[in-house]
């Protein structure tokens, strides 16, 4: 018996589903999780000692790749000075700084431990700074695991195919809107129905936790001019592109400015941060300057942001985006005309060092023509290349993710083994 399968028995009578997040445990594509014990750079290594290139990417966060040595040497210092004060650091104003001047609708922000708490702290604020109760979200947009969000939410849950959690109680969600991603009319709908009371909309800017979806044309514009006529806040949830999809994330792609931004993954280089932050003068309602509460015991903790800071440091240098989405862009061009060689429809997107491969034959615009596509041919394609040693998202409704130490070669053995794959996939 091989040591993945060993380790997920052992894991699976302690930890329910044998994971700590539940992706991780392969159910959609079916088999046994890789357990990995060490990664560099573009690889991930699994119990067994097999290599794989990587393009989980710890779902986003390892965009230097995997143990960057400025990186770890700018944790291993951080630690060595003490783990944790529960007191203000230089270090985090540092960080506060790096993301008030790269991202452009921050003005201030506070730091937490993850999207789950930017997201769910945002809405908080969101509501408490408009005093309304309604808050509207998208199908396939995940934002986290907060109750109020738990509302047909994407990856894990599409998956599995609930529309929602349960253990959420119907009260606790009445106050979200959930409409189809890229359809402003119903959002002009929502608007003339609950006219005063939407506090905000949120959004994944470019939605990446039902695969890769971009907003259509006008779309974003149309959210940010219906929030402000309604006196509404506009959410931008770049957990996911924010330093991924470029520099200043979808807004700076766009120019469209929402009034609060969350942001985590990247920011912590691979350790737990998570920030949210906006225009000062809504951010100044959170306490201890306002009435909504907020508070973490390891926010803005000295060892995950020295990994953040030296991160952010890394992907300010120039170039840095333009050759991490040319690199993505060579994967994707790459696996769709392997694909059209072997007869497979198939199409593929990417912004940044993000992507998308569907098995359909159009690129989707919304979670409906998502889940249209051909997820056991997906499933089949991911099995066939984790044989080969690619490990890809082990789900059809995941975006994929690609570093800066992907390079050429690195690219170019992935291509290969997608001939072979794709091969074996006609008929
Ligand atoms: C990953 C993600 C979250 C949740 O972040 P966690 O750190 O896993 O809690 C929220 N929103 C988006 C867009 C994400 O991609």
């Amino acid at each position: 018996m091989s040591r993945n399968s060993e380790l997920f028995e052992r894991a699976n009578r302690s930890i329910p589903g044998g994971v700590n997040s539940p992706v991780r445990a392969f159910r959609s594509v079916g088999g046994t999780p890789r357990f990995i014990k060490r990664a560099q750079g573009p690889y991930v290594w699994d119990a067994d000692d097999a290599r794989y290139i990587d393009y989980v990417g710890s779902w986003g966060p390892a965009i230097l790749g995997h143990a960057h040595p400025d990186v770890v040497a700018a944790v291993q210092d951080a630690a060595a000075n003490g783990l944790s004060y529960g007191a203000p650091t230089e270090a985090e104003v540092e960080l506060a700084e790096t993301l008030v001047a790269r991202i452009p609708s921050i003005e201030k922000v506070r730091l937490v431990s993850s999207g789950t708490e930017a997201t769910m702290s945002a809405i908080r604020l969101a509501r408490g700074a408009t005093g309304r109760s309604k808050i509207i979200k998208f199908e396939g947009c995940y934002h986290g695991h907060a109750d109020s969000l738990l509302v047909k939410a994407g990856s894990g849950l599409l998956t599995f195919g609930n529309p929602t959690s349960a253990g959420v109680p119907a009260e606790f969600i009445q106050h979200t809107l959930v409409l189809d991603y890229n359809d402003l009319d119903a959002v002009k709908a929502a608007f003339s129905q609950y006219a005063d009371n939407i506090a905000c909309v949120i959004i994944e800017p470019i939605a990446g936790n039902m695969n890769l979806i971009r907003p259509a044309k006008g779309f974003l514009e149309g959210l940010r001019e219906l929030c402000t006529q309604h006196g509404a806040l506009l959410i931008f949830d770049e957990v996911m592109t924010g330093f991924r999809a470029g520099p200043q994330g979808v807004q700076g792609l766009t120019g469209i400015t929402p009034d609060l931004t969350t942001l985590a993954k990247v920011i912590g280089g691979g350790m737990p941060v998570g920030a949210f932050g906006g225009r000062a003068d809504i951010m100044d309602h959170i306490a201890p300057l306002g009435a909504v509460y907020q508070a973490g015991t390891l926010s803005g903790n000295p060892v995950a942001v020295a990994a953040g800071l030296a991160t952010l440091k890394h992907v300010a240098q120039p170039g840095f985006y333009e050759a991490l989405s040319q690199q993505t862009q060579k994967l994707v061009t790459g696996l769709a005309e392997r694909a059209r060689a072997a007869g497979i429809t198939m199409t593929a997107d990417s912004v940044g060092g993000m992507f998308g491969i569907y098995f359909r034959d159009e690129i989707p615009t919304s979670f409906a023509e998502v889940s249209d596509a051909n997820i056991d041919l997906f499933n089949r394609f991911f099995h066939g290349m984790l044989d080969k040693g690619v490990h890809f998202a082990p789900s059809a409704f995941e975006a994929g993710f690609v570093s800066a130490t992907h390079d050429d070669a690195v690219i170019q053995t992935t291509l290969d083994a997608a001939e072979q794959v794709f091969a074996t996939l006609n008929g």
